[in-house]
């Protein structure tokens, strides 16, 4: 059965199902960042139990005066450190950054749609 998201702003929809039958591709691949706004931090690490301080120094890099998450290099590519290889999927689903909640329907992909295509099964 299909899921079928589709935005005003967007060209084209995305299949939901299509998740479980793809590897993570947005998790993975080039580097890049994966923001996090102060409120997502405190979710996160609430979510992990831990405290906001040891959630920071564990699993984030500053990047000017904003954070990403850290990635791990995998050969010539790099996963969130948040990425279950084995289960293909995030281990931190339900509190997941907003930029991972509005993949694929990013501004850069209205212009660059043959990109998201690439990257992302789900795109019909
Ligand atoms: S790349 Fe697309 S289909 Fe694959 S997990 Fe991400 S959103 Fe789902
Ligand atoms: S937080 Fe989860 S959904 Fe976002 S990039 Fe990392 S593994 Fe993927």
């Amino acid at each position: 059965m299909q899921n079928i998201i589709t935005h005003k702003d967007f060209e084209y929809a995305f299949d939901i199902n299509k998740c479980y039958e793809c590897d993570g591709n947005c998790c993975i691949g080039e580097s890049g960042y994966i923001w996090v706004n102060p409120k997502e931090i405190k979710d996160i690490a609430k979510f992990l139990d831990i405290e906001d301080q040891e959630f920071k120094n564990r699993f984030l890099r500053k990047v000017g005066y904003r954070f990403s998450l850290k990635e791990i290099k995998k050969n010539s590519s790099y996963e969130c450190i948040f990425f279950n290889p084995i289960e293909k999927k995030c281990s931190i689903y339900s509190v997941r950054p907003n930029q991972c909640r509005t993949f694929p329907f990013w501004d850069y992909f209205k212009t660059n749609i043959k990109e998201v295509k690439k990257e992302c099964p789900g795109i019909i």
